[in-house]
């Protein structure tokens, strides 16, 4: 009680300082206005920020995070706040850092195929900002229009053409950073040494606070084919990406949905996908135009079996293809009160044996499982269904949902593909890593932020070092220690 209202009064104390720094609309503290915070898109996870502030500037942001450091108060950033793994969840007793007024596309530099813009700007923002020349910013997330690149710099975000193209931290040439102790420094991949950059991009806020970053652009494709595939069953569909891979092709994007996906995403937008499917594939097919004609040519002989072969003839129909896929996620509340959305990787071959376990662990714990997912990376997003008025449902989904993860594991995997580690999927880090790795992970979080105050409690599952508990970490690191490392 005593620490609580300690705390409660230093918050206070921080928030008049906080006033002296912002403008008095950028300091939420109204009670109801802080409730809009409470969660991300994992909305299983809430809690009530101390306080929210909403800078303007890199320099607002430096100021705000200098006074936590001052006051040894934690903080949290914030972009749109549709990440899927609590990785924005805030602190009752911090600051919640919302990037959503830095929002400026500051510069684009077409000869060189850059742009600088703020961490509040929307992923498609970019896109919208050059489509009209001729270029876009790859990285699509299926939450492209809300999700901030901030957000997508933290989580190192992926979609469905990440395939071909690769992964946010691809496409980030610099990123100007509020570092932990509150000073603004740019990491630049032409940096020479240790590539700090690409120990920032996925850190999940745990490093510091991106406030401005130069993405790459890259040229429209000159030609774009999109193919929906119906087949009979997931099997089928299955053979088929292994068989797309293994010829060599490497499409934009290879997606694939089952049945029960299929169901919810008819519900919801009347995607008009081939009915009777037991899984679509979608492959988008881009490039040089003679060479995109080449490939389709050998993708069809590939997907022979499926019963249904639809090419989109113009944006419109292209469109309409992705329609269905682009919004599984939501979709599937038209069939299921609640749902756990899953992000685990296998390598693209376990991909059978994996599907094959899902659905013996849906029947074993009668829980249903819809499967969507980037089938060419082997990144599953299994939609675990249940309904949370039915006594035992949510545990009995949430069983279905870690084991899982256990099977990704197990078959060489990841406990995550794209979206993050966060709050929700910290216990489940030693399921891949031993203490040791975990250690040494946190030696790199405590070289940025030796306070532990940037987005604590995320990421890593114990407070074994300095990471977790804000305040300076005492004792030895167990490495260190060990004579395995040296403490800088
Ligand atoms: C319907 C739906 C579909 C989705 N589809 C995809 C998908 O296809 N691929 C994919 O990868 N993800 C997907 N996501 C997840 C989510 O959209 C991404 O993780 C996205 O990058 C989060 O961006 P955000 O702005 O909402 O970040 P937030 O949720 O606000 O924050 C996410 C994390 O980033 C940190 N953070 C935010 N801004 C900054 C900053 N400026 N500096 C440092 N750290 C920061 C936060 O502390 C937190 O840890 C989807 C989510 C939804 C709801």
């Amino acid at each position: 009680m005593e620490g609580r209202l300690a705390g409660g009064a230093m918050l206070d104390t921080l928030t008049a300082a906080l006033r002296e720094v912002l403008s008095a609309d950028s300091v939420i503290t109204d009670p109801v206005r802080l409730r809009t915070y409470e969660c991300d898109g994992l909305t299983y996870h809430r809690a009530t920020p101390g306080v929210v502030v909403l800078p303007a500037t890199a320099e607002q942001v430096a100021a705000v995070v200098r006074l936590c450091v001052e006051f040894a108060v934690p903080f949290v950033a914030r972009g749109s706040g549709t990440g899927l793994s609590g990785g924005a969840l805030p602190r009752e007793d911090g600051v919640l850092i919302v990037t959503s007024r830095m929002r400026r596309v500051l510069e684009v530099d077409l000869p060189n195929r850059r742009a600088v813009v703020e961490p509040g700007v929307t992923n498609l923002a970019i896109t919208e900002a050059v489509r009209d020349q001729g270029f876009y910013y790859a990285p699509d997330p299926s939450s492209q229009q809300i999700c901030s690149i901030g957000g997508n710099v933290a989580e190192n975000s992926g979609g469905a053409h990440c395939l071909k193209y690769g992964f946010t931290v691809n496409h980030v040439e610099a990123c100007e950073i509020v570092t932990p102790d509150g000073d603004l420094v740019t990491l630049d991949r032409m940096d020479p040494g240790y590539d700090l950059l690409g120990a920032f991009v996925g850190s999940e806020g745990t490093l510091g606070i991106a406030t401005k970053i130069t993405v790459r652009l890259s040229r429209v494709p000159e030609s774009v084919t999109t193919v929906l595939a119906a087949f009979e069953n997931i099997e089928q569909g299955g053979r088929a990406v292994s068989a797309i891979i293994a010829s060599g092709i490497v499409p934009a994007a290879i997606e694939m949905m089952d049945a029960l996906a299929i169901e919810a995403a008819e519900a919801a937008v009347a995607c008009d996908y081939p009915r009777g499917a037991g899984a679509v594939l979608i492959v988008e097919l881009d490039g040089p135009a003679a060479e995109v004609e080449l490939q389709f040519a050998r993708l069809k002989e590939i997907c022979s079996g499926a019963f249904e072969l639809r090419v989109a003839a113009d944006q419109e129909e292209r469109a309409a293809i992705w329609k269905g896929r682009k919004s599984a996620f939501a979709a599937v509340g038209r069939i299921s009160p609640a749902y756990i959305v899953q992000d685990g990787v296998v390598p693209r071959t376990a991909l059978p044996r994996v599907l094959a376990a899902i659905d013996r662990l849906s029947a074993e714990h009668r829980i249903r499982v819809a499967n969507v997912f980037h089938a060419g990376d082997g990144n599953l997003h299994p939609l675990v269904l249940f309904d949370d008025a039915e006594p035992g449902a949510g545990e009995r989904a949430e069983t279905v949902s870690g084991a899982i993860l256990d099977l990704c594991v197990e078959h060489g995997g990841s406990i995550t593909g794209e979206h993050g580690v966060g709050v929700d999927k910290a216990r489940y880090m030693p399921r891949m890593f031993t203490d040791d790795d975990l250690d040494t992970m946190q030696l790199v979080r405590c070289a940025f932020d030796p306070r532990g105050l940037s987005n604590p409690g995320k990421v890593f599952p114990t407070p074994r070092l300095c990471g977790e508990v804000p305040g300076v970490r005492k004792g030895v690191h167990p490495l260190v220690e060990s004579g395995k490392a040296e403490q800088f």
